[in-house]
């Protein structure tokens, strides 16, 4: 009688698992589907069982029984085989494809002789028992499958993480039960455990690592981590192609700027030629654009902090911002607090690309009225907080865009600003800047009548009246380098076309090389230059590498500016940290060469 209860108990909490996991509903992985066939399983073996004790109690036919027995032992061999697969799917997913056929093999042979095999069943004094081949035929094959298991776990490849490991610990306990109801069955033969152990296992599982809840947030996390991955792979991509773009767009831009300025040609072509600089140059802002949010994204952004002089690049963003306006019937009005230190410590570059973001963008999505540029300050205990404000009569932001402002991409009334060009790019950097310089930026906006952009950002007060300007440069138009050479270290032939034309406008005599090791070369073979031009990212022997073996030279005294397409905000602090004696990002500004040229060939 006893073994009626225990294997009606057995029933029952099968049918309650069966219950319980289908109502939570599960994840669609490989270990859950092998566990829902396994709780199948066990529910028909529980069935088994149980009618077994009670046909033994009532008919008792063998007939009945002897099939009954047999069901039972394909049940349990299923049941078996079934387990040792989903404990070979947890440990090692590899070649699962063969794992199936070789389990699908011997199944097929154990059910086979399971169905002619002989079975002896002994019903006496109400102990229900039985012996003979059949019989044997169950333990063998749950044998075999527990010996599986161990070899599974045991020779598992890989170290386990350590959330593998917590999953070991059930794993190592039923396949601890598993033995003991084979050992039980052989022990004490005329009671049956097998039904309540295995519910007992299939309790085990589906509150530890089938746990229906867990399983769900397992696959959360996974989800997410493939969804960074991708983000990831995207965000290279996205760099590695600006990075790309870059170096043709840095031919384009500098032969333009060339042409435009090239005296002999008739001047309808060179109203052509300006127009393809403006092109090649806003294409460029597009693809820094793209370049900074991938670099903000990968955490490589660097806040780089000097001192500066505040009303002096507030000085350029009107002046800026006043080209940006145009014709437009737009009055730029700034009101600056005269409190604002005369030096402040932070990043002027990023600052600066905050501010002219957003009056570029007050400039752009206003048709007219006027723009509102306020910098209001608040000095405490040697902090100056900055209080930017930059308020439009433009054509506004609806309510439900307002909290994808900042998102990138993102770009509103496209069917009216279809002219207007840009990215969605703008804000996104924007926002992440100012995070990144701990600071604070808000959005006040009415549809159709206009927009106020807030930043607030602290800055550390320098106690000094003034900032020390540098040496006064000599003007453009009196650069002569006659008589002085410079090398230019590229790896792309077409940068060094580029830099060489635009060398020779000031008369200087100008050498190329293709690598670090030409240029080293060079050096070592007592060749003299008055400067050296040099790019970092050249294949083998970087720039930066370059400079480094250079200066072991120890009579190299060369000053070398380094010109790299890594014109990121913030490079040439870190190009002047690598040594270089200054910086000159691709496509080369007109300006800032000259600026070069002045200070280190002084002529
Ligand atoms: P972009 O200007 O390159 O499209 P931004 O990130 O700078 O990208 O801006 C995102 C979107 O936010 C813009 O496309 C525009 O729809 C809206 N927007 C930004 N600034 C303003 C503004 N001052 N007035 C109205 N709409 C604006």
């Amino acid at each position: 009688m006893g073994n009626g209860y225990l294997t009606g108990c057995a029933l029952g909490i099968a049918v309650l698992l069966c219950i319980i996991f289908y109502a939570k509903g599960s994840v669609d992985n490989i270990e859950t589907k092998i566990f829902k066939y396994m709780l199948l399983l066990n529910i028909l073996e529980s069935i088994v069982t149980t009618s077994i004790v009670a046909v033994a109690l009532t008919i008792n036919s063998t007939l009945l029984l002897t099939i009954l027995n047999r069901m039972d032992v394909i049940i349990l061999t299923l049941w078996c085989s079934f387990f040792f697969y989903y404990i070979y799917n947890v440990t090692n997913k590899k070649n699962p494809k063969k794992v199936v056929k070789g389990i699908a093999i011997i199944d097929t042979i154990i059910c086979l002789l399971a169905l002619v095999l002989d079975v002896n069943i002994i019903n006496q004094d109400g102990i229900l028992n039985s012996n003979g081949p059949l019989t044997t035929l169950g333990l063998v094959g749950a044998a075999f499958y527990i010996a599986l298991m161990l070899i599974t776990v045991f020779m598992k490849k890989k170290k386990a993480s350590s959330e593998m490991q917590i999953k070991y610990i059930p794993l190592y306990l039923l396949i601890f039960m598993t033995i003991l109801i084979a050992v039980l069955r052989i022990v004490i033969p005329e009671i049956n455990f097998i039904s309540i152990m295995i519910s007992f296992i299939s309790l085990i599982m589906m509150f530890t690592i089938e746990n229906p809840d867990v399983k769900m947030n397992e696959q959360l996390v996974l989800a997410k981590l493939q969804a960074e991955k991708a983000n990831h792979a995207k965000t290279d991509f996205l760099s590695n192609m600006s990075h790309e773009i870059r170096t043709p767009l840095n031919a384009i831009v500098g032969f333009s700027q060339i042409l435009a300025e090239d005296k002999e040609i008739p001047p309808s072509a060179k109203s052509q030629v300006k127009d393809i600089l403006m092109a090649s140059e806003s294409l460029l802002d597009i693809v820094n654009g793209v370049l900074d949010i991938s670099k903000i994204e990968a955490n490589k952004l660097e806040i780089v902090n000097n001192e500066y002089d505040l009303h002096k690049i507030l000085d350029e963003l009107v002046v800026l911002t006043k080209a940006r306006i145009g014709e437009k019937p737009i009055e730029l009005q700034t009101h600056f607090d005269p409190m604002i230190p005369p030096v402040l410590y932070g990043d002027q570059t990023r600052l600066k690309q905050i501010i002219l973001n957003l009056l570029t963008n007050a400039a752009k999505y206003t048709k007219e009225g006027c723009i509102e540029f306020t910098v209001n300050t608040v000095n405490k205990e040697g902090v100056c907080r900055l209080i930017i404000s930059v308020a439009d009569t433009g054509i506004g932001i609806k309510k439900e865009n307002i909290d994808k402002l900042f998102t990138k991409f993102e770009r509103f009334e496209i069917e009216k600003s279809s002219s207007i060009e840009g990215t969605g790019l703008g804000l996104a950097i924007t926002k992440r800047l100012v995070e990144l310089m701990n600071g604070k930026i808000v959005v006040q906006s009415v549809y159709g009548k206009g927009s106020r952009f807030t930043v607030a950002i602290d800055q550390k007060i320098v106690a000094k009246e003034r900032l020390e300007e540098p040496v006064p440069k000599k003007k453009a138009q009196n650069l002569n380098g006659q008589g002085k050479k410079v090398l230019v270290v590229d790896d792309n032939p077409l940068n060094l076309k580029v830099a060489s034309r635009l060398l020779k406008n000031y008369n200087l005599q100008v050498e190329t090389v293709e690598s670090g090791q030409e240029c080293i070369d060079k050096i070592i073979a007592g060749e003299k230059y008055d400067l050296i031009l040099m790019d970092d990212m050249m294949p083998r022997l970087s720039g930066v590498n370059t400079l480094k073996k250079l200066k072991e030279i120890p009579t190299y005294t060369i000053p070398t500016v380094a010109l790299t397409a890594n014109a990121l905000s913030g490079m040439r602090e870190k190009y002047l940290a690598d040594g270089f004696d200054d910086y000159l990002a691709k496509p080369i500004n007109k300006k800032e060469l000259e600026d070069v040229i002045s200070k280190y060939l002084v002529i």
